[in-house]
């Protein structure tokens, strides 16, 4: 495995929570399992620290004194396409829908199992690797350009555009949206293309789905009842939509 002998950090991840036994908490969690820890209790703290030392993964506390992690997750994504998720001790579904919404990538609620978040930051640092690495459009020296009607994504510069506009979509929205596109034909259901994302060990939420669809059809202008792009499968899952 390329890495493995390279050196024993499993990713940077910077832990933003102002209750310091919870922090502590995940700090030896994290620290068992390889990965560089840097901790902050404060909002602003979080984000000078994540622009000066670019993490891989942030876990946020959306409850922070000062500004809030709904506003630190939100400025964090001018700058930065580190994984984000969010830890919240609200439990409705405003909480995370709102995070999520501002460019989280996960969440998950309080009181959790510090083995249980572990496992989401590993499943979070398997990604990119993965979907980087084994880009086959490169190996075929084509573009990997894939078009469909009005929209376009560049899976090797992980870039979108409709109409020939930018479109900014998060790390996991651009790996939902390049699942669907490079299966055109393809009926996804949920739980496959949760699998395609995260990878088949993932166990969060299995309607974190459709709150990732809700934020792309939104980026590219599509309408859930008369979509362009993305088609609903009632009870099922999502296909490409029927393009003109
Ligand atoms: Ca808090």
């Amino acid at each position: 495995m390329p890495g493995v002998g390279a050196g024993p950090i499993a990713g940077r991840v910077l832990v933003v929570e102002d209750e310091a036994a919870l922090a502590n908490v995940l700090v030896t969690y994290l620290e068992r399992e390889g990965f560089e820890i840097e901790v902050c209790g404060d909002g602003a703290e979080a984000l000078a620290r994540a622009s000066e030392r670019e993490p891989d993964v942030v876990l946020l506390d959306l409850g922070l004194p000062g500004l809030d992690g709904v506003e630190v997750c939100r400025r964090l994504r001018t700058f930065s396409d580190c994984y984000v998720v969010i830890v919240t001790a609200r439990v409705d579904e405003v909480d995370r829908l709102i995070g999520l919404a501002v460019g989280a990538d996960d969440y998950v609620t309080k009181p959790f199992s510090p083995r249980e978040v572990v496992a989401r930051v590993q499943a979070m640092m398997r990604r990119p690797r993965v979907r980087r690495d084994v880009a086959p459009a490169a190996d075929a020296g084509s573009t990997g350009v894939l078009e469909v009607g009005s929209l376009r994504i560049d899976p090797d510069a992980r870039e979108t555009s409709v109409g020939g506009v930018p479109v900014d979509l998060t790390r996991t929205e651009f790996d939902v949206l390049a699942a669907l596109v490079g299966h055109p034909r393809r009926a996804w259901s949920r739980a496959d293309l949760t699998a395609e994302v995260w990878g088949d060990d993932w166990f969060g939420d299995p309607h974190l789905i459709d709150v990732h669809i809700g934020n792309i059809r939104r980026k590219l202008g599509d309408d859930a009842t008369e979509p362009t792009f993305i088609r609903t499968i009632r009870g099922y899952g999502y296909r490409l939509g029927p393009c003109a």
